[in-house]
């Protein structure tokens, strides 16, 4: 089987056990596959990041026995590549230039991008690039949420690939870095199961490859808000404990055996990948 997954960690803060759910369930698909796992820091967002994080959440993976293929892919180094995939689609008309504020366009409550700048073909300061989203219906199977449809002209309109500041948009980024390292699995957390439709559209006008998608259940803190490190979760601890990949494994219903919480974590990683069932993740918390 041809399969090449990858983890692509926002280096906004350390991982939290939320994040190590979803390496580790990352890294189970790809090693029983066969394929390869590789790692990307998304690390395009630099307002949002966090001095350091990058290094430690190396420090985290290979501590935790969670060791990815090839070099670390940094997305700071890719501008070029979100350059050309912007003057590919202007090229065609694909997108335009919008200096709406945010109070403007959500007037009336609306999320739905209501069309005002459409008209602006070519570069203007101080402006957001938008893609304009063409009719009809993006349509996937998950792995593990089932089939998912969604008409992104009417639930988000035409979205935004390079913010007013000049970053790219980690849509864009997503969509051109997961064709570029010939991603053909991506699993990762529930919250970005609604940002998929949207990443679908753009292979579609950039003509990429759609990947299989697997979305995996949300951890939750006690009080049902998402474990994240906007809600303070805190950083799965150095050296590594062990017992955080059981509980992992469990949290993924896998049904690791009781025992294996005493073994070293390389053994636990190991019995994660040859005992790795994706059909027992329950579609739940999202
Ligand atoms: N960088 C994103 C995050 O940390 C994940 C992107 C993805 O897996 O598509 O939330």
């Amino acid at each position: 089987m041809n399969y090449t997954g990858r983890f692509a960690p926002s280096p906004t803060g350390p991982l939290h056990f939320g994040s190590l759910v979803a390496a580790l369930a990352s890294f189970c698909d790809a090693h029983a596959a066969d394929g390869k796992w590789l790692l990307r820091m998304e690390d395009i967002d630099t307002p949002r990041e966090m001095p350091g994080a990058a290094d430690l959440i190396l420090r985290q993976l290979e501590a935790y026995g969670l060791e990815w293929d090839g070099e670390v892919l940094f997305q700071h180094t890719r501008h070029e590549a979100y350059r050309e995939a912007l003057q590919e689609l202007q090229s065609r008309g694909e997108i335009f230039w919008c200096r709406c504020s945010r109070a403007e366009l959500t007037r009336g409550n609306n999320s739905l991008y209501p069309g005002n700048c459409r008209h602006f073909l070519s570069p203007r300061d101080d402006a957001a690039v938008r893609v304009r989203v063409p009719a009809g219906r993006a349509t996937f199977t998950d792995r593990i949420f089932g089939p998912q449809t969604e008409t992104v002209e009417e639930i988000v309109g035409d979205f935004v690939i390079q913010r007013r500041d000049g970053l790219f948009a980690y849509q864009l980024a997503v969509v051109v870095d997961d064709a570029m390292q010939g991603i053909t699995d991506v699993v990762r957390g529930a919250d970005l199961l609604s940002n998929t439709a949207r990443q679908i559209v753009l292979q579609g006008l950039l003509k990429l490859e759609t990947p299989r998608y697997m979305h995996l259940p949300l951890v939750l803190h006690a009080d049902g808000s998402k474990l994240s490190k906007q809600t303070f979760a805190p950083a799965i601890p150095l050296p590594a404990d062990g017992s955080l990949l059981w509980q992992a494994l469990d949290f993924l219903h896998q049904q690791p055996p009781v025992a294996l919480k005493q073994e070293p974590l390389h053994e636990i990683v190991r019995w994660g990948v040859e005992n790795w069932q994706p059909g027992k993740i329950q579609p739940t918390n999202f």
